[in-house]
């Protein structure tokens, strides 16, 4: 964790002379999002305030893999859906570091929400609808998310709609994925709380990675943990192929028999 005190080397830079980092937002594994201005030739401020994410160097050290989380994440914003984060640009900076520049989202992230708990079952199922109407369009494109968490589900204020989720990050799994293999052998890659049994086997991954995922993450919301956690990450996975999920009934948690099934 970067303290608030230790100089950060990107805050007010202006990168390639078009977007000055204003304020720190927050870091995630992959880099530090920063809210920036646009700015056009004579430093005039254009149109809205965007966010640029910085990723770090080793997320890009892969041969093939910036050129892919390009291709992706511009693939998943240009599908148009309201669920999906707006990419704008991207951008090389000397030393190999890049950038992404995205909208800026005014809101909250699911997880902090989840950290004061569960949801009540209507808000769950509402938020769960939303992201898997976003999720089945980047479907529909061809596109996975491979790494679905309330981290990458902002919740954001929409024509006067509140809690209205945005998901983020669509290719960055992978370029997490391909950084990873340069990692120590057998270290487990990703999220495992989330990652469907395929993806905990190392198997080729399709859609329904992405329906899995969701299942977690509804899951989370309705009893306010996920279903397999621990220290211990090799267990987590091997509850994901082979363990019992607990039922929300035994749990306490009162839901519509549908939604319970
Ligand atoms: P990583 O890819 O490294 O996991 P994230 O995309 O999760 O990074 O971003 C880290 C944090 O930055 C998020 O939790 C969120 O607080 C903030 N953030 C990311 N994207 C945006 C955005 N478009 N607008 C506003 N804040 C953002
Ligand atoms: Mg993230």
């Amino acid at each position: 964790m970067v303290m608030p005190s230790d100089p950060d080397p990107w805050l007010g830079q202006t990168l390639e002379g078009r977007y000055r980092l204003l304020r720190r937002l927050g870091a995630g594994g992959m880099g530090v999002v920063y809210e920036a201005a646009h700015l056009a030739l004579g430093e005039v401020e254009l149109g809205d305030r965007l966010a640029v994410k910085v990723l770090r160097s080793t997320a890009l050290s892969v041969p093939g893999a910036l050129e892919r989380l390009e291709r992706e994440a511009q693939a998943a914003s240009a599908i148009g859906d309201p669920h999906i984060v707006d990419v704008r640009d991207f951008g090389h900076l000397q030393g190999g570091q890049a950038y992404v520049v995205m909208e800026l989202l005014e809101g909250r992230a699911l997880w902090d929400e989840l950290r004061e708990g569960a949801f009540p079952w209507e808000r769950a199922a509402r938020l769960a609808r939303h992201v898997a109407h976003g999720l089945a369009r980047a479907h529909d494109a061809g596109i996975v998310h491979r790494d679905l968490k309330p981290e990458n589900v902002a919740l954001v204020e929409r024509k006067g709609e509140r809690d209205y989720p945005k998901i983020l990050d669509f290719g960055i799994a992978k370029l997490r994925g391909a950084a990873a293999k340069l990692t120590r052998a057998g270290e487990v890659i990703g999220t495992p709380q989330y990652m469907s049994p395929e993806q905990c086997l190392g198997l080729a991954i399709d859609p329904r990675a992405d329906v899995y995922a969701l299942g977690v993450l509804l899951y989370e919301m309705l009893t306010g943990d996920v279903p397999f956690d621990g220290d211990d990450l090799r267990a987590i996975c091997l509850s994901h192929i082979q363990g019992e999920v607990p039922p929300l009934s035994a749990l306490g948690v009162e839901v519509p028999a549908a939604l319970d099934a």
